[in-house]
């Protein structure tokens, strides 16, 4: 598979779990792909790398720990890697599905962000950045196209790890494509030196100014011209970043010492910017897209923070949105979707009230100042998974319900409170789990043709496997049952065994040779074998006796088919050839055509024969010799 061109993945089974539905797109270190996890019933989204990086011992063993350590990551606004490993010997990640597209692909399309906007993806930047950072990890690569939404807008930072073991590998990218590109690269990052926290720092800036003005700040000719010219001068923001502009400036300066310490207090003054700023509007979020992709979008429930949000983008224009909390931003076209919700709006500003409430009691409580932590996203996760989660983040899951839904069981379907919320370390995180979709009725379909047994069972929503089965009575492709079986029920969506005739079992052919026909045959047919003679010339075996079947005795053979019997009809017989007045070459190549061989007396060539023994039209057996006298 490591020299296969990636195009042909779709379809495979990787680890026997994760099945390749569709490319989404690919990018320098391989190609991602739209996936099933087939375990967790799930869809995922797979990145496959380069055949060119599995290649590269070297590249494999930082992949290794990188990939690990990116696995232990869990922060709202980190892409969550589920899984990771290596098939066939080419390495994958499996991810989180981020269903918004990334920044760069929103960036591609047109649009350009507000401040206000800017400003909220910066912070949930920031956050990420932060936690990361904490952990003793510097990203390298902050960039547009490592910032993906999900599909309520909120930002993801992607790729952590990667960046690293990319950074050090041998191999060279494709043609088209430039590993740690320095378009958004700090300046020390010239050097190969070890970097710290305030390189990301750097990139986010450069993100910023992009993405509120479309324009790559500082660039030069080439990737070192480009740096050299960022040591030279810091990035001084268009005046169209408003609010943000003194914040680019700093985390901008050519100098690490002079940009802000830690990712936290660039968030804090992106905060603070974002208060004097109207709530962002909902993002035009450039959406997921896979090649064939006709897959239903996992099913979110609308949470509380859903719906605040939706209520402030009703009052865009004259409410500051309340920046201490998360809020998430929708996919555009908010107000319509809002409608389409048909929630009543006191329930939507209940809702808010109680949420500000909660924001006020934590700020009371010291929750907000003090050492907070952000609720982890745990919709969508396995239990065991989301209870992990949970811990990480030092907060404790507690399962208030199972319900009875759509989504596989086990599946976390609902959290209160929603993720980003402020918790302190040791609170309670409520979740609802699904016990799976509601039990159906297992159709009866014993006697069905296959076909039709198998499109009944689909239509209730079961998946179906076919078993095949003999039976004595019963013909080939004929449904005998199910299991589970009806009447009976079974959970929506589960696979259910469709069990088909394979027919009669096979039956060994029984050893008939030495007897007569008649009594070949009767116990031929007592096994339920159709016998059918075949008379052959036999130089052992006597006039009328069996030599033996096809197929032979012994073999395994279906319930009523044909075995040929073999009756001998004694040794074949030749009638002699006259060969008298032929030359003696003449005569043993006629004795030689009718199968048999001469004796020639006196031999010499081209001598007449004068007489033979035994005399023409005497029946010989095949192969007998016929003396010649010349
Ligand atoms: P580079 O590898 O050079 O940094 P990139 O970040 O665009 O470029 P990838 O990370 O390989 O490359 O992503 C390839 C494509 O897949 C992009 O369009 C990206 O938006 C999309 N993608 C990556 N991860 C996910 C994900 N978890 N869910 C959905 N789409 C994703």
């Amino acid at each position: 598979m490591a020299h296969s061109t990636l195009i042909d993945l779709v379809g495979r089974v990787l680890a026997g779990r994760y099945r390749l539905l569709a490319p989404i797109g690919s990018g320098s270190s391989g190609r991602v792909y739209l996936a099933d996890d087939v375990r967790l019933r799930r869809r995922v989204a797979v990145k496959v790398l380069h055949g060119g990086l599995a290649d590269d011992a070297g590249f494999l063993r930082r992949f290794r720990a990188e990939a690990q350590m990116a696995a232990s990551l869990h922060h709202p606004h980190v892409m969550a890697v589920y899984d990771w490993g290596e098939d066939d010997g080419v390495p994958f990640m499996v991810l989180e599905l981020l269903k918004g597209g990334s920044l760069r692909s929103l960036l591609d399309e047109g649009p350009r962000l507000s401040p206000a906007q800017a400003a909220h993806v910066g912070r949930q930047v920031a956050a990420a950045l932060a936690y990361a950072h904490a952990r003793g990890l510097v990203h390298r690569d902050v960039k547009p196209a490592n910032l993906l939404f999900d599909e309520h807008g909120i930002v993801r930072v992607g790729d952590f790890g990667l960046a690293r073991a990319l950074a050090e590998a041998s191999w060279t990218e494709p043609a088209g494509t430039v590993v740690g590109t320095a378009r958004y690269s700090a300046p020390e990052q010239a050097g190969g030196g070890p970097l710290d926290a305030r390189a990301d720092l750097y990139s986010l800036a450069v993100v910023l100014v992009e993405a509120c003005t479309g324009e790559v700040p500082v660039v030069g000719e080439t990737a070192i011209g480009t740096l050299a010219a960022r040591s030279r001068r810091g990035i001084t923001a268009p005046e169209v970043l408003g609010p943000l502009q003194p914040v680019v400036a700093r985390a901008g300066q050519p100098d690490p010492e002079d940009r802000y310490p830690d990712a936290a207090a660039m968030g804090a003054d992106l905060t603070a910017a974002a208060r004097t700023l109207p709530a962002p509007g909902a993002l035009p979020l450039a959406g997921f897209t896979a090649a064939g992709d006709d897959v239903e979008p996992t099913r979110q429930p609308m949470s509380a923070r859903d719906l605040a949000t939706r209520v402030f983008d009703q009052d865009a224009s004259t409410r500051p949105v309340p920046v201490e909390d998360e809020v998430p931003l929708v996919v555009a076209p908010p107000r319509a979707r809002f409608r389409r919700s048909m929630v009543p709006v006191f329930v939507a500003v209940a809702v808010v009230a109680a949420l500000v409430a909660g924001v006020a009691a934590a700020v009371a409580a010291g929750g907000v100042g003090g050492a907070t932590i952000a609720a982890p996203s745990l919709v969508g996760l396995d239990e065991e998974v989301a209870a992990a989660r949970a811990t990480d983040a030092g907060v404790l899951m507690q399962v208030v319900e199972r319900v009875t839904s759509d989504d596989p069981a086990g599946l976390v379907i609902e959290q209160r409170p929603g993720p980003g919320a402020f918790l302190a370390e040791g609170d309670d995180l409520d979740v609802v789990v699904s016990r799976g979709p509601p039990p159906v009725d297992v159709p009866v379909i014993a006697g069905l043709p296959l076909a039709e047994a198998q499109a009944q069972l689909e239509a209730v929503g079961f998946v179906v496997n076919v078993v095949r089965q003999h039976d004595e009575n019963v013909a080939v492709d004929i449904a005998l049952g199910t299991d589970p079986p009806s009447p009976g029920q079974a959970p929506r969506e589960s696979v259910i065994s469709l069990i088909v005739s394979d027919g009669p079992a096979p039956v060994e052919v029984p050893a008939v040779a030495g007897q007569g026909y008649d009594t070949a045959a009767a116990n031929l047919a007592e096994k339920r074998f159709a016998p059918v003679r075949r008379d052959e010339f036999s130089d052992d075996v006597e006039v009328g006796i069996v030599i033996g079947t096809d197929p032979a005795a012994g073999t395994l053979a279906p319930r009523d088919s044909e075995v040929v019997v073999r009756v001998s009809k004694g040794p074949e017989l030749i009638a002699v050839p006259p060969l008298v007045g032929l030359t003696v070459e003449a005569a043993s190549q006629a004795l030689a055509d009718a199968g048999l061989s001469a004796d020639v007396q006196n031999f010499a060539p081209g001598k007449k024969v004068r007489a033979q023994d035994p005399s023409p039209g005497t029946k010989v057996k095949r192969g007998a010799k016929v003396t010649l006298f010349l």
